[in-house]
Parts: structure tokens; C-alpha cells; sequence
């Protein structure tokens, strides 16, 4: 099995609700995120994917969803006054843990067709999270 992995780095906004810590009030974070892309064959060019190709479409995304924004759950009564306000937002179905995002990048990229293996999440230098699956077992994201 061959991999490649990119790391995209930003700038986002969060808030936990029904959380008892500091990620219970309005700070940001400057986020990293690693994307693990497996095949077990190699394409003509000798690779499981251009690196630039998966930039683009990542930080394409990421500018226009995440980056320098406020990332609140839907359910956040902050959302409408920050709305009112014009200010940047994304909002999320789930809470925006580390773990959540870990996941929403792994299905943006899945779901844009590339063999997204794994998804790292460092909210900070010293904690992550995991989000992967095993496509071959998978029947959650069928
Ligand atoms: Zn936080």
C-alpha cells in the first residue's frame, strides 16, 4: 500500500457548548490538519496523487469554509447574532471538537473522490485527533 500525506495550516474561531473548560468561551486556534491519501497502485506519473492537486482542492476549501472564521455548532444561539453581524462563520452539525473536524475534512475530501485514508487534527502543538477508515471494511461511510 502507498500513502501521501499534505499538512494545511489556518487560523479558526470555536466554542464548546455544555462544556466545563476553556474551550467553553469564544478563542481561536491555529489549526493543522494532516491528509493521508492511500492506493495500492501507483498512476502513470509514479504516484498515489500530485501533491499539488490535493493543495489546491483542500486550501481551496478551507479559505472559503474555515479559514479565519468562527466554527460554532448549528445549534449555538451565538450563530444568529454573529449572522446579524456579517461576521465570518461555518457551522457545524456536531460540536466543532478536534475530533469533529478530523472528520469533516475526511469526508470533504472523500466525498471530492480522492482515497482519503486518515484525517490528523492538531487543535494545539501538543493534542490531536484521528478521524480514518478502512475502506475495504467500512460501512459507515458508505
Ligand atoms: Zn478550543
Amino acid at each position: 500500500m502507498f500513502a501521501v500525506t499534505c499538512e494545511f495550516h489556518f487560523c479558526y474561531g470555536h466554542r464548546l457548548l455544555n462544556y466545563d473548560g476553556k474551550c467553553a468561551h469564544l478563542h481561536g486556534h491555529n489549526g493543522l490538519v494532516e491528509i493521508t491519501l492511500e492506493k495500492e497502485s501507483l498512476d502513470e506519473k509514479g504516484m498515489v496523487l500530485d501533491f499539488s492537486e490535493l493543495k489546491q482542492v483542500v486550501n481551496a476549501w478551507i479559505d472559503k469554509n474555515i479559514d479565519h472564521k468562527m466554527v460554532l455548532d448549528e445549534n449555538d444561539p451565538l450563530a444568529s447574532m454573529l449572522a446579524e453581524l456579517n461576521e465570518p462563520m461555518y457551522l457545524m452539525k456536531r460540536p466543532p471538537t478536534a475530533e469533529n473536524f478530523a472528520r469533516l475534512f475526511f469526508e470533504y475530501v472523500k466525498e471530492s473522490g480522492y482515497p482519503v485514508s486518515r484525517v490528523v487534527f492538531h487543535e494545539t502543538e501538543k493534542c490531536s485527533a484521528t478521524y480514518s477508515c478502512d475502506t475495504k471494511n467500512c460501512t459507515s461511510c458508505e
